[in-house]
């Protein structure tokens, strides 16, 4: 009795998770959708501890409340800007927690040599805890570079280095299936976990949004390999899901830069350090912008992570009110990794309350650049680097950009010198149309709005 009510509450919180993706493909279900996916994992949780055989109820509730109160306390004091780096560690988690499973499945056979585990669960407890421990590591590495505490590091015969622990780790999964012992085992997951640092480790530039993609669908593939080991349909489904959602997630942005899958795990992209850039930059008061902005009919705004860090996009939107007011065409153009998220400047300029019919894609907007007046980029940098078009020692070669340099004047507003996430120097700023002007992102907008105000 009690299996058929775990089993029907497991396929409950399953339909939970659908619903609850569902819902999050529009902003304005978002919200709830989460919730209801939060409620379908607290359901799954509940009813476990209903499983025959469970033990130490003691200590798993400790294990929860511990890490329910860090989750709760580190997700209300993450700033926004910090959210990807508080995704890459929760997918390392996930991915850990899979590793574990496995681990615990793995010693558990080594230690009774009389009984024989199936060899089809055998190959999936093995992947899954591969897929795991080196979604595990590499997220926590990705973590640290996303924090900017690791730069990339880069030795002689690296592919070759990491061929070889990727063949030796799955050599000794092999192994352990003939030959039960602790320590074959230990060293397959010494060999899985140095695998995803090693491999994050060499991936810089701009390629760094297609492996935290990528690690999300490991780790939702090492969970679903666990489920099918454990036998728990929840796990299987929720794996699964999210394994596919990842894939789809991580094949777009690799689409999105123009590299392929291969290319971004051994091609070493993303490892030159680009030209250096001779000439000069020109700057400009941020009064004489605005006032600039009267007499034109056609402006695009191009947010950035910069936008992000001064939170700027409420007072972004409502300059664009006020030039949308004076009979100005208006748009924004979103480059698919602009910021430190997939979709991070559509979730704020959503927030800000922007209709969707002013945000573009980049291939929407591309060929509209030619024909507008003034681009306003916000704390974009990367995207909108020409050299990413012509500089083949750039680590962002070969990513397309959004064709800011066609507008017929460019406004650039950043703080400083400060370099992009590839760390490199922009073309664009030293574009003969181009302006600098220096400040905080809300402070600039804020006085623009504040002299198209005065003048009206
Ligand atoms: P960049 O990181 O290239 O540049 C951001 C710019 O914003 C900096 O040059 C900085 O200059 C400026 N800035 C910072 N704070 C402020 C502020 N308060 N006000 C105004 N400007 C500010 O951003 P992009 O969005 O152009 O590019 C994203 C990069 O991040 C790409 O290289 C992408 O590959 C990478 N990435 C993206 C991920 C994703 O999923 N979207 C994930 C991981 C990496 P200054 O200091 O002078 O102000």
């Amino acid at each position: 009795m009690h299996n058929i009510i775990i089993q029907i509450v497991y396929y409950a919180s399953a339909i939970l998770f659908i619903l609850g993706l569902k819902r999050m493909s529009s902003p304005k279900t978002a919200t709830s959708g989460i919730q209801w996916a939060g409620i379908g994992m607290l359901l799954a949780v509940i009813v476990t501890f209903l499983s025959p055989n469970m033990h130490n109820f003691a200590l798993m509730l400790l294990a929860i409340a511990i890490g329910s109160m860090v989750a709760w306390m580190a997700a209300k004091k993450v700033a926004m800007t910090a959210m990807p780096e508080m995704i890459a560690m929760y997918n390392g988690m996930g991915g850990g927690a899979a590793a574990a499973i496995a681990a615990i499945e793995l010693f558990k056979l080594s230690a009774d040599t009389a009984t024989a585990m199936p060899i089809t669960t055998f190959i999936l407890a093995i992947s899954g805890a591969l897929i795991g421990g080196i979604s595990f590591s590499g997220s926590i590495l990705a973590f640290f570079k996303l924090r900017d505490w690791l730069k990339n590091i880069y030795f002689p015969m690296q592919q070759v280095v990491n061929l070889c622990i990727l063949a030796a780790a799955i050599l000794l999964g092999a192994l352990s299936y003939f030959w039960h012992s602790n320590f074959i085992i230990i060293l397959f997951f010494a060999a899985s976990l140095s695998y995803g640092i090693l491999m994050t480790m060499s991936i810089g530039g701009a390629d760094m949004p297609v492996v935290i993609s990528l690690y999300n669908a490991f780790t939702g593939l090492a969970v679903a390999c666990e489920g099918f080991v454990l036998n728990n349909i929840a796990l299987i489904i929720a794996g699964t899901i999210v394994g596919s959602a990842g894939t789809l997630l991580t094949m777009l942005m690799a689409k999105a830069m123009n590299r392929s899958l291969v290319g971004v795990l051994f091609a070493r992209f993303g490892g030159g350090n680009g030209t250096i850039v001779e000439g000069t930059t020109k700057s400009m008061e941020i009064e004489d912008a605005a006032v600039m902005l009267n007499y034109v009919n056609k402006v695009v705004f191009v947010p950035g992570y910069g936008m992000a860090v001064a939170q700027a996009q409420q007072k972004v939107w409502e300059l664009a009110s006020l030039l949308l007011e004076k009979g100005i065409d208006v748009k924004f153009a979103i480059h698919p990794v602009a910021g430190r998220m997939p979709g991070h400047m559509n979730v704020l300029l959503a927030e800000a309350g922007v209709p969707y019919e002013y945000i573009l894609d980049m291939e929407d907007i591309n060929n509209d650049f030619q024909n507008t007046d003034i681009a306003i980029v916000i704390g974009a940098n990367d995207v909108v680097n020409p050299a990413a078009r012509t500089d083949k020692t750039s680590p962002i070669y070969g990513m397309p950009i959004l064709n800011v340099d066609h507008a017929k004047q460019i406004f650039v507003i950043k703080r400083g010198k400060g370099k992009g996430y590839a760390g490199i120097e922009n073309l664009l700023f030293f574009n003969d149309k181009c302006r600098m002007v220096y400040g905080d992102a809300k402070q600039v907008m804020t006085k623009m709005i504040q002299t198209l105000k005065e003048q009206e």
